[in-house]
């Protein structure tokens, strides 16, 4: 297939699954929201950033990080040189939980099919996960002050594809602790260089199961 049908078919791909996120009701939040919030950016964006759940900006608009840490994701990306338009912006979950509390695990399962349908479409170069739930996908077992600005290559379970994730701080945590804005300045830097091809991601497989070890 010609690149230009590829494309066009994936952006009604990836239109169709944010139709069914803008009607879903497969947790209990859809009863609560004014609007889903699927994500926002081109289908053959390079970089996906994910982050926790709609806030309540972007809950009233539908659009992904427009509250103030989306204005500092905006400065972060500038200063990299990082284009807004040209990179895809989603969350863990789509609807905002009353009060911004954190994401339960139902609800992260309940939209887990929606964010992988996403990158199968995207096929992004990098997926950045911004914040611990987010990080959660990938390596469930670490902690962000450990493993953030490590690029790491993992096997999708969903797809069997090789996938890039760059572990960072969300930007919320560097807003409500003044001395993470430079370490999440410093990790922009580095997925800088992950873009330009300066910075080899390691390649990475989760432990062995501890419980199916200790049947042998
Ligand atoms: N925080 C998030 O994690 N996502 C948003 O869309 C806004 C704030």
């Amino acid at each position: 297939m010609d690149l230009e049908r590829d494309l066009d078919e994936r952006r009604k791909a990836l239109e169709s699954v944010h139709r069914k996120i803008r009607s879903c009701t497969l947790c209990p939040l859809h009863t609560g929201r004014t609007k889903a919030v699927p994500g926002a950016g081109p289908t053959d964006a390079e970089i996906v950033f994910i982050g926790e759940a709609p806030g309540f900006y972007e809950d009233q608009q539908g659009i992904p990080f427009v509250g103030a840490a989306g204005r500092f994701l905006d400065e972060l990306l500038a200063q990299s040189g990082i284009d807004r338009e040209r990179v895809f912006i989603t969350n863990v979950i789509k609807c905002r939980p009353p009060g911004n509390r954190e994401p339960e695990i139902a609800e992260v399962e309940a939209c887990r099919a929606y964010l992988d349908r996403q990158l199968e479409i995207i096929r992004p170069q990098v997926i950045v996960t911004l914040g611990r739930h987010s990080m959660a996908r990938a390596f469930p077992d670490e902690k962000v002050s450990q493993v953030h600005g490590q690029p790491r290559t993992v096997v999708d379970a969903a797809s069997g594809t090789d996938l890039v994730y760059f572990p960072m701080y969300h930007p919320a945590a560097a807003l409500h602790q003044p001395s993470l804005r430079s370490v999440v300045e410093a990790d922009f830097v580095l997925l800088r260089q992950v873009l330009n091809g300066e910075l080899e991601p390691e390649s990475y497989s989760p432990p062995p199961d501890v419980e199916q070890l200790s049947l042998f």
